[in-house]
Order: structure tokens, then sequence, then C-alpha cells
């Protein structure tokens, strides 16, 4: 284990905490005295909980300065804190929150950081040069899929400025209740994903015509044709469907091979954070210092997303003191209300968010998670509230409401707009989205040495002490800027991308 420091050592993240985690890859054994003279009563795991004072039955347990659970029996200095030792308390009361009333001081602006993107005809920019090809229903994705797969052999290597050709298939479309009152989130994330800034202005829809979201649902204000459309039912047979897609799209490429990079405010960007497969050390490494990059982000006036309802829901206590406004700290609260309901219709509440991985990493239960998954939002003022799947609309650091399953929050912040995804991880996931670039940071050295060719950025020397908080978020925001001007993530130089989830709270039929 290269990266491992040889000395114990453990982080307390706030001098409040009565708990540390165990940094040294492989955990403490039995007997271990830590540098301020603290001695391990038993074997503590990397990124696990060790008591720092005696704890009687139902003190609180605090990390992050914040109550992560309380003891459900005495545990003695010393002593390793697991999963099945802490009682999880009630999330914070959605009525009795503070609202705007510690809105953070602006920062400094930073001036003069651009990055080389591509300018779209509407004025919006995107960071890459892709052709996609919207779809209205799943029916059609076979088809989509064979004619994608000639695109990109007979046609994509004589059009070398188009960075790649996407299918955006999804589960929606038919079967569906559409007029139940929650399809319009669906809908929309749909109506924004065919519109999305990396596409270049481009558009062209595969439909098969019997559909229930119909296309000039899916795309309402454009007037759709022989030229934009093409209707799988109306086609003779397999091969014409797949000339007319293929013919479509080579009218397109043709226009977006012409596009060239060109100089670009920092304040254009659309950049959304995300976490997966999280650890103890996320909290602590890589969110931190993905919010020091979001800040330097917010203060050089791009657009930073934060996501993932159940995440935030715990920690909600601390985000609406820094609502902008009120309007602000009212669509925050809105916002969990939803997906309290949510969660109770399907008889759960957050609890069920914490995986097995994050357990064995060391995270008791969702408030400990959420504590340190909000780290990801930087310390700037919240800005703006965006609901499922609605376009961002100002700039700043924005809640934009989506599930917490990576595979659903991905395509829901593309819906918002975001150019591309910073995505963290303790445990590791090969994550990637095909519309946008996503940069995955890792929490711990150990990962990135097992990783080195999936693993964008390695916030782990935050935890041996060899690097700050600070010098990894600049480190961050000047790559994010390099991957916005073309530089390739991992996931997209091996073309890794998960399917588009989209989230469909309404019925299925
Ligand atoms: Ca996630």
């Amino acid at each position: 284990m290269p990266s491992a420091p040889e000395k114990p050592l453990y982080i307390k993240v706030n001098p409040r905490d009565n708990v540390a985690i165990v940094v040294n890859d492989g955990g403490l054994p039995k007997g271990t005295v830590l540098a301020d003279g603290l001695e391990l009563q038993e074997h503590v795991p990397q990124g696990h909980k060790v008591s720092l004072t005696d704890l009687a039955q139902d003190d609180p347990i605090i990390r992050y300065g914040e109550v992560i659970g309380y003891a459900l029996r005495p545990i003695k200095k010393g002593s390793w804190i697991s999963e099945s030792l802490v009682r999880m308390p009630v999330p914070p009361e959605l009525d009795e929150l503070p609202i705007a009333t510690k809105v953070p001081a602006p920062q400094p602006p930073l001036e003069g950081y651009t990055f080389e993107g591509y300018r779209n005809p509407d004025g919006s920019v995107a960071v890459r040069n892709i052709l996609g090809i919207s779809t209205s229903v799943q029916c059609v994705t076979g088809v989509l899929n064979y004619a994608v797969k000639r695109i990109k052999e007979e046609l994509l290597p004589k059009y070398p400025n188009v960075d790649d050709v996407v299918g955006i298939n999804h589960n929606y479309g038919c079967g569906v209740a559409i007029n139940a009152p929650e399809a319009v989130i669906p809908i929309r994330s749909l109506q924004n994903l065919a519109k999305h800034p990396n596409f270049g202005g481009e558009l062209m829809v595969v439909s098969l015509g019997c559909e229930k979201l119909h296309p000039t649902m899916l795309v309402p204000d454009v007037e759709l044709n022989e030229e934009n459309l093409c209707w799988l039912q109306e086609q003779h047979g397999f091969g014409a469907m797949v000339d007319k897609i293929v013919r479509m799209a080579e009218e397109r490429l043709i226009r977006l091979n012409q596009r060239k990079r060109e100089t670009i405010p920092v304040s254009e960007l659309v950049v959304g954070l995300q976490c997966g497969a999280s650890d103890a050390f996320s909290g602590v490494t890589a969110n931190p210092a993905v919010g020091y990059a979001a800040d330097l982000l917010v203060r050089a006036g791009a657009t930073v997303l934060f996501s993932e309802v159940t995440e935030v829901r715990d920690a909600i206590h601390l985000l609406t003191p820094r609502a902008a406004n009120e309007e602000v700290g009212r669509a925050l609260i809105r916002e969990m209300k939803w997906y309290d309901d949510y969660l109770a219709r399907g008889g759960v509440d957050r609890s069920a968010n914490t995986t097995p991985g994050n357990k064995r990493g060391g995270l008791a239960n969702i408030v400990e998670k959420a504590m340190g998954s909000v780290a990801k939002a930087g310390s700037s003022p919240i800005a703006g509230v965006l609901t499922h799947g609605e376009r961002a609309n100002k700039k700043g650091l924005l809640f934009a409401a989506t599930p917490a399953s990576d595979m659903v929050c991905g395509p829901q912040q593309l819906a918002c707009g975001i150019h591309m995804q910073v995505f963290t991880t303790g445990r590791g996931t090969p994550y990637g989205l095909a519309m946008a670039p996503v940069i995955k940071v890792c929490s711990r050295n150990y990962l990135k040495e097992q990783w080195p060719d999936l693993i964008d950025f390695n916030a782990g020397p935050i935890a041996t002490g060899e690097a700050t908080i600070e010098e990894m978020g600049w480190q961050i925001f000047h790559l994010i800027l390099e991957v916005a001007s073309g530089r390739k993530t991992w996931a997209e130089h091996w073309g890794l991308h998960n399917a588009l989830a989209v989230f469909n709270p309404a019925p299925i039929t």
C-alpha cells in the first residue's frame, strides 16, 4: 500500500465532534496509540468512526459538528462505533426552519477565467459537439441503436469536428399515465434533454407512430416535418428506417462539423455536482475539495448545481439559512416536502438511501452521509432552486431537485442543462454520461491506485495531510476548465456511459 501513512492517523472534522475516522489503509489494530494518546479498544476499520470520549446510552454522536445519531448502549473511549451502535435521529422539522438568516457574504469575483467552447445559435454554449437524436418512445431504441452504429462507423470519420452521436434512449413515452399530475416531470425532462446545449442547436426525432408521448409534446416549439422527424411506422421496412435516420443525421453532421471552439468566459458554464458510492472520506476530502471548486466557479460567475434530495434532507437546516432570500428558502422546503411525500407513498423514508457499500465504507446512516454530501455545495449563497428537470435559469449556486440515484440524478441534471458533471466517489464506480463529460473525483489514495484509468482526480492527499482542501479545490477548478475545453475524461476515453433513467414518479399503465 504505497500511499498509506506509516503512522496511525485519524481525522476529526469539527472541534465539537466526539468521533473521528481512521485514515490508514486496512484500519488500525486494537492497542494502537494515536498521537494524542488515545488507545484503541479494538480494531477500527479504515473510514470508520472511533469514539473520542466515553459515551453513555442515548448520548449524541457528533460528526461535522452535527448530531449524526445516538449511542444505543454505552461506548468506551477508543471503541469502534459501528453502524449497529447508532440510533438515527429524526429529520429536521420542515415547518420550523430558519430561512435566509445566514446568507454568506459574496466572495470577491474571479475575473479573467475562460475556456474553449462552442457558441450555439441561440447564444448558449457547449463543451462538446455532439449529434443528439431524440426519441419519443422506447420502442424505437433497437432501430435507432442500429442506425447510430452505422452513423458512427460510416459517417463520423468524415466529420472529425463532431465528438459523438448519441441516441437519447429512455424508458418513457408509452404505457404510461401521461395525464397524471406527476407525468409533468418525465415530460419536462425529456423536452429539455432534446435541447441539451451540447447538441449545438441541432435536433432530430425518431418516433414510432402510436405512442402517447407524441413528438409534438416532446418538442412543442419546433415545427416537425420530413426533415427532422422519422416515423418508423411510415417507413417501408427496416432498411428504409435506418436509411432515413442515417440521411437525416448526415445533414446535421455537415453543419456540426463546421463549428469551431472559441474563447468563452467561465460565467457561461453550467456544472453539475453529484456523488455516488460514497464512503466516510467523501465528506472529508473529495466533497469539500469539489465544494471549494464550486465556490471558485460561482466567484467566476458560473452556474453550479447540487442535487440529490435524500442526501440533502438531513442537512436542510444548514442550507435554508444560506438561501439568498425567503422565496429560495421556501422553494428548498417545497422540494423536501414533495420528496418526503413521494417516499411516504412508497412506504419508506430517506433512510432507504444508504447502501451496503456506504455502510462498509464507514457511513452509519443517511444523516452522516448527508453531512458529507452537502460539502459539495461549498459555501456560496443558494441563489435559486430548480424543480425536477427544470432548465437552469440563473447564475450562482442552485439546488436542482433530483433523486440521489446516480443513474437518475445524471439525466435529471442534464435536463437542467449542465455542460458537465463532477462526480465524487469513495468506493468507486465507473459511471459516465453520454451527453456530457463526467470528471470523477475519488476520496482516498487507495482508489486512485486501484483504478488509475477510471478516476480523473484524487482528493485522497487531503486525508493524509499531503495537500489542503484549497489546493485540491483549485486543481479541480482548473481541471473543469480543461475538460470544458475538450480534454477527455477517463469515462469519455473508454466510451463509458450509463442509461438515461429519466425520473418518472407517475404511474406506468
Ligand atoms: Ca448519487
